[in-house]
């Protein structure tokens, strides 16, 4: 059920509406626009009679939603989400870039990378402290201590911290130490963590899974939004396909599927989504062409020593000609994406 309020309600008939949906035993989600206020309710398994709301005062409509999902939807909010970290926007005008290095490895490396993603412009630094590796014999991350390395970056070049939680004392760490709480795509569908984070205040930033239909990825952001947290990223980081000269299959058609139907802003992972450095460049200009509100990019100030993911990692100077290059292509489509 969705309850849309007439453009003039006051805060007393939305606050009204919400207690009569918590009479009910369900929970109400404002959701202010810029025309009007929408309510969506969760927590029902039936259906809910709209006869409960129709003839309150400040209520419109009381619309039964048939789709799967409830929140994430252009229906209650027809304005996109905009995600704040401190000053920086992700899903705003300005492209968001997001570099660093797969994992923090150690202090020397990590603020190589630091100084050169800062230099850029970019406002966000992401790197691993806990990594969710194939092998259990592969480099698991530094742990606490690449956390407390990031919130050194955090308070030296003032870029906003983007980092993996695997599990649920993972997100308790990141709240300690980091700015976005990043939800790999092994753990898309760990449902006790995407509801661990929809109660954190930090923003989640909700990679697709390796094999997720975007029904399934957005029914995953939706267990954050059900919890309470609105602020989430989207991010297509590519599918297993049976493609053999790449990592994973970028799915870049995502990016319009998740805009005909969801507020929330998407960002692309051409690291990840190609697993090749000379591949990442060329698919960061389509993921920026297609629309994407960002990028989450790999760097390593020496790739050819990265204890995770070398190949697909950009060098410094590869990385600052990509900057350019996509802040290029933003600027001419950004008026498009718009209407
Ligand atoms: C990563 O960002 O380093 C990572 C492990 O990503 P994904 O969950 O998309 O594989
Ligand atoms: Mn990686």
């Amino acid at each position: 059920m969705l309850i849309v309020m007439k453009a003039d309600a006051t805060e007393a008939e939305v606050s009204g509406v919400v207690a009569i949906i918590q009479e009910l035993g369900l929970k109400g989600h404002v959701m202010p626009g810029a025309t009007r206020t929408a309510i969506g309710i969760t927590g029902n398994q039936g259906a809910v009679d709209p006869s409960h709301f129709e003839n309150l005062a400040g209520v419109a409509e009381a619309i039964r939603v048939s789709k799967p999902y409830k929140l994430i939807t252009l229906d209650l909010r027809p304005d996109k989400t905009v995600v704040r970290v401190g000053d920086a926007t992700i899903g705003g005008d300005e492209l968001a870039i997001i570099a660093g290095p797969c994992a923090i490895e150690s202090r020397a490396q990590a603020f190589a990378i630091a100084e050169a993603v800062r230099r850029s412009g970019a406002r966000f630094f992401r790197g691993g402290a806990f990594k969710p590796r194939t092998s259990p014999y592969a480099f698991q991350g530094l742990g606490e201590e690449g956390l407390k390395l990031l919130a050194e970056i955090r308070d030296t070049y003032g870029l906003k911290i983007v980092t993996e939680a695997l599990d649920e004392p993972g997100v308790d760490l990141v709240e300690k130490y980091g700015d976005v709480i990043q939800i790999g795509a092994r753990n898309m569908q760990n449902f006790t963590l995407l509801r661990r984070a929809g109660r954190s205040s930090l923003p989640v930033l909700l990679k697709r899974g390796l094999s997720a239909t975007l029904d399934e990825w957005l029914l995953a952001a939706e267990y954050i939004m059900a919890e309470g947290n609105y602020q989430i990223i989207l991010c297509e980081r590519g599918i297993r396909t049976f493609a053999q000269h790449t990592r994973n299959t970028l799915d870049l058609a995502a990016i319009p599927a998740v805009r005909r139907v969801s507020h929330l802003p998407v960002i692309v992972d051409p690291s990840h989504g190609t697993g090749k450095n000379f591949m990442v460049t060329p698919l960061a200009r389509s993921g920026v062409a297609v629309g994407a509100d960002g990028l989450i990019v790999e760097v390593h100030d020496q790739p050819e020593h990265a204890l995770s993911d070398g190949a697909q990692a950009l060098t410094l100077g590869q990385y600052e000609q990509l900057v350019s290059e996509v802040r290029a292509i933003h600027e001419v489509i950004a008026p498009a994406a718009v209407v």
